[in-house]
């Protein structure tokens, strides 16, 4: 980028527990309670929680039995995913009422870049509180808002004051305010990598500017790179709208090596479950589904399938998934990561042929 360029006004849009929030909306009997989205208690997942069930400990991706157990009166709600798209539509179109540079991160989160807004709003704050007063008419539903000069600081401030929330980090303020950022609040930076920096010596923004470039690279490989530029306040990464998406995947490392084939497949439908989630969240025509396996010994290995005449749906991914799995020879080894992926895409231009074209 370059360096005269105007400072970009970025606003990050995060529904509050957005599942959860519309089956409490939609249901009055749920209003105040633990609620989680997800399948059944056997072998599912929570794929949301409200924030009374939070409180408890429970998270999204949790298996249900242990939510369950954190939280002895949760309550299991059967997820509606066409509602939950139905919502993103609406809020959506109230982004662009903004801007077209909207890029959508799920059904429920997105970045618009109002450098340039529709409205002439001389404020992007100004368009967040908008915004979210939208929101909350046309849904019943509140969402939260990070505002700063690019992508990383406004999704870090988006979470800084969550529900309702509005928050807003300034070109002034955004380097002082990574200064004292925890490193586990640092987007893009995992739990894993979290303790790795921990064991560095790194626990804020200010530990993490003490490494030069080349020995974060050195430590934490490519993205080193992002890593030395956020903790000084840059991410000049650009808004993208309609951001195409290779594949999408979920994968477990489990703590303790799953033993035996029964254990296995149940671990390996859970994570059917998540994806399945994730497609619906995210709805892409795939034809490639891919089963990942790491043995107790770190020994891995991938077997896909490929689907010529359909696309995957939610009982194709579990069916593909067992078959890929039961194609393995038994192995007397632990299981110590599943994961499954979706990838082959097929996009919209090439569903529609040439009528893209008719617009212009
Ligand atoms: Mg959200």
């Amino acid at each position: 980028m370059a360096h005269n360029a105007p400072i970009r006004k970025i606003i990050h849009i995060d529904m509050d527990a957005f599942f959860a929030s519309i089956e409490q909306r939609d249901n009055p009997e749920l209003k105040g309670k633990p609620v989680a989205v997800g399948g059944s208690r056997e072998r599912g997942v929570v794929a949301a929680a409200s924030y009374e069930a939070r409180k408890f400990g429970v998270r999204s991706a949790m298996p249900s039995k242990i939510a369950q157990s954190r939280c002895p009166d949760l309550i299991f709600v059967k997820p509606r995913f066409e509602m939950y798209k139905e919502v993103s539509w609406q809020i959506r179109a109230i982004f662009h009422e903004y801007t077209d540079k909207v890029e959508p991160l799920s059904l429920d989160e997105a970045y618009l870049d109002v450098t340039e807004n529709k409205k002439g709003m001389e404020t992007a704050t100004a368009i967040a509180k908008e915004i979210k007063e939208k929101i909350k008419e046309a849904t019943r539903l509140t969402a939260s808002a990070g505002v700063s000069y690019n992508k990383f600081l406004a999704k870090t401030a988006s979470d800084m004051d969550k529900p309702d929330g509005l928050y807003v980090i300034t070109p002034k303020k955004g380097p002082v305010f990574v200064e004292t950022l925890a490193i586990e609040k640092f987007f893009g930076i995992g739990k894993k990598t979290a303790e790795k920096m921990h064991g560095m010596g790194i626990f804020n923004g200010m530990d993490l500017r003490k490494y030069d470039e080349v020995s974060l690279v050195q430590h934490f490989g490519k993205a080193g790179h992002y890593y030395f530029q956020i903790c000084r306040g840059i991410d000049d990464r650009e808004v993208k709208a309609n951001r195409k998406r290779k594949s999408i995947g979920n994968e477990r490392t489990f703590d303790i090596d799953v033993l035996g084939v029964e254990n296995q497949l149940e671990r390996l439908m859970q994570i059917a479950d998540l994806l399945v989630a994730d497609l619906k969240r995210i709805p892409v025509q795939a034809r490639t589904l891919t089963l990942k396996l790491r043995y107790a010994d770190f020994h891995t290995i991938t077997r896909s399938k490929t689907l010529i005449n359909q696309f995957f749906d939610e009982n194709l991914i579990e069916e593909v998934a067992r078959e890929l799995f039961h194609q393995l020879p038994e192995d007397e080894r632990g299981i110590r990561l599943l994961g499954l992926t979706l990838s082959n895409f097929i996009d919209e231009e090439e569903k529609v042929g040439g009528q893209l074209e008719l617009g212009f």
